[in-house]
Order: structure tokens, then C-alpha cells, then sequence
């Protein structure tokens, strides 16, 4: 699969509490386990819970923990950092990238670990790109910006605290075309922001989810544990 697909990037779901499909698991939290077919590399982007569902899952989708090289953590909340402890127990290699504003948490908790703090949006992989942090002192929060050769944008987000507005404002600035959002949309109302996209994949603690299926029924995707999308 690594080697024949044309794609630029897998992004396979192995956390979320709405839905699984057979054999997958489920668990109160996100993460999405990314493959960049331009670096070649596998990478996880938040955590889950709980890390034996975690792990579960992601080697139910025939990828090792030890084959992952990057971590991208969203926010502190342990249903999106939870997991990241027995990750690293079997990969003490990983490379860990959290807000910038809970970085000393994070050194606290993984000493020996590489941890780097995002402040403003970069480039964390090939065309890959973190948000830069966003929110409050009390909670900062980041999204992942995936940008295709296309020139496409697939948006992750984790819980979305900030504002999910945020985030798309943020990512027009790299990418004329939005084409996925992905992950949790929290209290996101602000529909129009969702016009023109064409993936509307929102799961995890979007408060207002029925709303957004009726609404954007055509481009709105169920998102389950087991689900992995080609861009
Ligand atoms: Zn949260
Ligand atoms: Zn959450």
C-alpha cells in the first residue's frame, strides 16, 4: 500500500467515540494516524484516552507504534493526550510537538523525550503543517494542515476551543481551497464557514452535529474508528 498508492497523504481514524467499525475500538477522545506518501512517514496526531485502545487500533490498521515518528498533540485534555504515555513507552524515538504555552507540562511528564513547542503556524512534515497555537492562557489548542499537491487543505482538529472559524481563517491563508475538515468541532455555529467544503467530517464533541449533517447532508461524512480517507 505504501508504495502504489497516488496519493499524498492517508488519514486513518483509530480514535472517536461516535461509531467503529468491526474489529476497532472505540474510547472517549480523537486522534487520526497520518501517512505522508511525500516523506514516507507515518504520524499521529492526537492521542485518545486511553492507550491500549489507541495502540489497538492503530496496529488493527497493520502499522507498529515503532513506525511512527512524529506526534502532534492539540491540546493538554486527556482525551487528546491521554494515550501519548504508552506510545512513548514503546517509542521513546517519537518526536513530540504540543502548544508552546503547555510545553513545561509536557517536558514534566516526558523528561527524556524530544518535545518542541508550536507557537506560530510551520511546517512539522512534508507539506504538513501545524496551525500554530491558538486560544486563551487558560487553553491553547492547535490544528493540522495537510496541503496537497493539488493545492487542497485537509484540516484535523482536535476539539476545536478556540473556534473551528480560527483555524479555516488560518488555513486560507496557506491554501485557496479547503477541502476536508476533519475531527472535533466543539461549539462551532458559525455554518457559512463551512460553504464550499467539500469533506465535512465532524466528529469527537461537535455540539452541534445534527445540525451540521442536515444541513451540509451532501458533503457531510460519518466518521468512525477504522474509516481512512485518501487526498
Ligand atoms: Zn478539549
Ligand atoms: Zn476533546
Amino acid at each position: 500500500m505504501k508504495s502504489d498508492f497516488s496519493n499524498n497523504f492517508e488519514i486513518k481514524i483509530v480514535y472517536d467515540d461516535i461509531c467503529a467499525q468491526p474489529g476497532f475500538l472505540m474510547g472517549f477522545g480523537f486522534s487520526a494516524l497520518i501517512y505522508n506518501n511525500l516523506s514516507k512517514t507515518h504520524l499521529l496526531f492526537d492521542t485518545g484516552g486511553k492507550g491500549d485502545i489507541l495502540i489497538h487500533n492503530i496496529n488493527k490498521f497493520n502499522v507498529k507504534v515503532s513506525e511512527i515518528k512524529k506526534v502532534i498533540i492539540s491540546h493538554n485534555h486527556y482525551d487528546h493526550a491521554g494515550g501519548l504515555k504508552e506510545i512513548y513507552q514503546i517509542n521513546h524515538d517519537i518526536k513530540i510537538y504540543v502548544p508552546l504555552r503547555d510545553i513545561k507540562s509536557f517536558i514534566k511528564a516526558y523528561p527524556e523525550a524530544q518535545v518542541q513547542g508550536i507557537s506560530e503556524m510551520i511546517e512539522v512534515d512534508k507539506n504538513l503543517f501545524s496551525s500554530g497555537q491558538f486560544g486563551s492562557r487558560f487553553l491553547t489548542e492547535q490544528s493540522l494542515f495537510l496541503k496537497t499537491e493539488k493545492n487542497d487543505l485537509i484540516i484535523i482538529s482536535g476539539c476545536a476551543h478556540p473556534g473551528l472559524e480560527a483555524f479555516i481563517l488560518k488555513g486560507q491563508t496557506i491554501s485557496n481551497k479547503i477541502k476536508a475538515v476533519i475531527g472535533g468541532f466543539h461549539g462551532f455555529r458559525d455554518f457559512s464557514f463551512l460553504e464550499g467544503i467539500e469533506f465535512v467530517g465532524a466528529c469527537h464533541c461537535t455540539q452541534k452535529i445534527r445540525e451540521i449533517k442536515q444541513r451540509f447532508s451532501e458533503q457531510f461524512k460519518d466518521i468512525c474508528v477504522g474509516d481512512s480517507y485518501l487526498f
